[in-house]
């Protein structure tokens, strides 16, 4: 079980922001009229989870309790239109006008969080959404991704490390710190072996297959899901594709839509590249995408998008959700107003 102390001293430090925020959505902010404006905002969650209910990973790849989802559905049902990806590939092919203030939702990674707590209320409010799993939890051989690895192996050795009776484990708030120095090593090194390496592993007994099993989509879960909810591809194992060769690029692109689409039988056309900031998207992304049968690329650049351009669609913006709805009101505030297009 995580607590997370620390958070409650950055939520303190971001009230200056949180009340712009709110003001900028309210009656007298221009929220409403910017967002109708602004073509596109797709905004990016991970994991919708408990304490109670979180195993392992990141913690600060949760955007927030079911509550937290819930209420930022209900400000974004009063503000926006929350469209699906096919109407969005219609837009893009000129077939179809999307409507003012158009929002995507999309949800990174495949964790099962998304049917134990996202789907259902998703359901209840009628509304579409995209996941975009990684294949390493399909299959019979299940596979922690490497940031989920490093996360298992710091929660273990430093849960063991210090506990006796009665006495408390070392602070979650230093865990959580050591998790984000590896995973940060990690992709300075833009390898998953060499940040895999940086930790003590040791595969046997770590009941890897059985926390997979827990912590990801499986192809039968994804299966199940409501036809409303689509499925883009997120790659195999979650690497940089900068950090990549070409044939390496072109196989987590290739496989995994075959893997997905062989498993839910439905094209997979849209792609989410792995971390996403522009310097992990290699400079030939589009016509990689568009010959590997990808229609729409997703980054985690900030910003809007406007679809009156055709080289959008291999790199759409997003927007980070944040951990609170207070959060996702200053993120969509943020790329609509100051981010460059
Ligand atoms: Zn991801």
């Amino acid at each position: 079980m995580i607590h997370a102390p620390w958070r409650w001293s950055v939520e303190g430090k971001c009230w200056l922001k949180h009340r712009l925020a709110a003001w900028y959505w309210g009656p007298r902010g221009p929220g409403r009229k910017r967002v109708r404006r602004q073509g596109l905002l797709v905004v990016a969650f991970h994991r919708i989870t408990t304490p109670e209910a979180f195993e392992t990973g990141l913690w600060s790849l949760v955007n927030g309790s079911p509550e937290v989802f819930e209420a930022m559905v209900n400000f974004l049902k009063d503000h926006v239109t929350i469209v699906s990806l096919a109407t969005l590939r219609q837009a893009l092919d000129g077939r179809v006008s999307l409507p003012p203030g158009s929002l995507l939702l999309t949800f990174d990674d495949g964790y099962r969080d998304f049917v134990t707590f996202v789907a259902p209320i998703l359901k209840r409010h009628r509304l579409p959404a995209v996941v975009f799993p990684t294949t390493a939890g399909l299959g019979e051989l299940k596979r922690l991704l490497w940031i989920d690895r490093l996360a298992l192996t710091v929660d273990r050795n430093l849960r063991t490390e210090s506990v006796g009776e009665g006495v408390p484990a070392v602070h979650d708030w230093r865990r959580e710190a050591r998790k984000q120095q590896l995973i940060k090593a990690g992709l300075k090194a833009q390898s998953h072996p060499a940040a895999a390496t940086a930790v003590d592993w040791h595969d046997g007994g770590c009941g890897e297959q059985e926390i997979a099993s827990r912590l990801y989509l499986s192809a039968e879960d994804l299966r199940m899901l409501d036809p409303s909810i689509a499925i883009g591809s997120h790659g195999i194992s979650h690497r940089l594709l900068t950090g990549l060769s070409g044939q390496e690029v072109v196989r987590e692109l290739a496989e995994s839509k075959a893997v997905l689409e062989a498993a839910v039988g439905r094209p997979i056309e849209a792609f989410a590249y792995p971390v996403g900031r522009s310097s992990d998207i290699p400079r030939e992304a589009e016509t990689l995408l568009a010959q590997c049968g990808y229609t729409m690329g997703f980054t985690m650049e900030c910003g809007h998008n406007r679809l009156d351009s055709a080289k959008n669609r291999y790199r759409l913006r997003r927007v980070h959700a944040g951990t609170s709805l207070a959060d996702l009101q200053f993120n969509m505030l943020k790329a609509l107003e100051a981010c460059p297009q």
